[in-house]
């Protein structure tokens, strides 16, 4: 099984991901008064949110935009899509927008469901294939790899069948964490019959160890039928902005626009994503604040005599007694996580890195709850 073990470190370990952890600068939560964020002494470890941001610059951007905002956004979204097109090597015309990347890849779901059934790993994300599945989506489950990695293999076979129209998966995987071999699924995408679309959903991409050698989107630019989403909801995060875009073939961009929802952005949104794009101080200063919490997380996971899959994401996936008695007895310590992903991974938690003194909480409470 690909577990990590990068945590088992003991307390030497503890001691040495704190001083990293200390070594970065953070930032001061904000007071919130609106009542958006969770109640004072809830750690809110279970949505993958990025507690960093938005960064000062979106915040300004923001604020600035307040008074113009009874405008349609539609050219801060051609801004936006110019310079995103820029910075990953296509034209403007070939980026997506949409209400979060869920937006863009549940406009996928809806087009390509049209064609025929769309695949998807087992253990994985599913949230923007909800609503096409309740209109009707015709889809196939395909089973996981012992170490619960993605099964390539199993997913090509499957993809060999004549009604398949696009494959859907994650990477990293979400709730794994894991990341495929970039070369794999290089491998993977150019073994598929040229009518089924590889959808590759990289929310979790500028998290990972070396984003530019993992991520699918050269394989975009030269023509493949690939689809690349991505999100300002993780690295960025905007997750309660909703701005996420898809990076595709001028055909494959067209069949998405024509089914995403009517005037879908918000211009605060807009305005912060064109803000943070270029505050590449604001996303290093992000990628690292991830990596501390991670490695906290990771060492408390070893210390606990547990263990996690490898992730190269804000989240990872523990294994523990029950993961759904797991669930409920963090939250009576005010510590929220997931459960169960599915009755299918009884043993699995999923934990987000959330703020840190927020992860120290759930480190402290792990030993005692892991065999609960
Ligand atoms: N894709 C994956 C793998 C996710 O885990 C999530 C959210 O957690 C999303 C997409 C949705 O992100 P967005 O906020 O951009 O809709």
């Amino acid at each position: 099984m690909d577990i990590s073990r990068r945590g088992a470190l003991g307390l030497a370990g503890a001691a040495a991901a704190s001083t990293q952890a200390s070594a970065i600068t953070i930032r001061p939560m904000l007071p919130d008064p609106t009542g958006f964020a969770p109640a004072p002494g809830v750690a809110h470890l279970k949505y993958n949110e990025n507690p960093l941001g938005p960064p000062p610059s979106a915040i300004q951007a923001m604020a600035d935009l307040a008074r113009s905002s009874w405008y349609y956004a539609d050219d801060a979204e051609e801004r936006l899509k110019a310079m995103i097109g820029k910075r990953l090597g296509v034209p403007g015309a070939q980026v997506v927008l949409g209400h979060g990347s869920s937006e863009v890849i549940t406009s996928a779901a809806l087009a390509w469901g049209k064609r025929g059934t769309i695949l998807l790993p087992a253990l994985q994300f599913d949230e923007p294939l909800l609503y096409p599945m309740a209109q009707g989506l015709n889809y196939r489950r395909v089973a996981m790899a012992p170490d619960l990695g993605i099964d390539l293999g199993a997913l090509a076979r499957a993809a060999a069948a004549p009604d398949v129209a696009m494959i859907y998966l994650c990477n990293p995987n979400n709730p794994t964490g894991m990341m495929l071999k970039p070369a794999d699924l290089v491998a993977f995408a150019r073994s598929l019959p040229p009518c089924v679309t590889l959808l590759v959903d990289e929310a979790y991409m500028e998290l990972a160890d070396d984003p530019t050698a993992a991520t699918m989107l050269p394989l975009v630019a030269s023509g493949a039928n690939v689809i690349v989403t991505r999100t300002f909801s993780k690295l960025f995060g905007m997750a309660g902005l909703r701005i996420g875009y898809a990076v595709a073939s001028p055909a494959n961009a067209a069949e998405l626009k024509r089914h995403r929802l009517t005037i879908s952005l918000n211009a605060p949104g807009l305005a912060a994503a064109i803000a943070a794009w270029d505050d590449g101080a604001f996303q290093a200063q992000s990628r690292a604040q991830i990596g501390a919490a991670r490695r906290l997380l990771q060492t408390a996971v070893a210390k606990a005599g547990t263990v996690a899959l490898s992730s190269q994401t804000n989240f990872l996936f523990v294994k523990v007694a029950d993961a759904n008695r797991f669930a409920a007895a963090m939250a009576q310590r005010g510590i929220l996580v997931r459960g169960a992903w599915t009755p299918a991974w009884p043993e699995w938690s999923r934990v987000s890195t959330g703020r840190l003194t927020d992860v120290e909480r759930y480190a402290k409470a792990l030993p005692e709850l892991v065999r609960a």
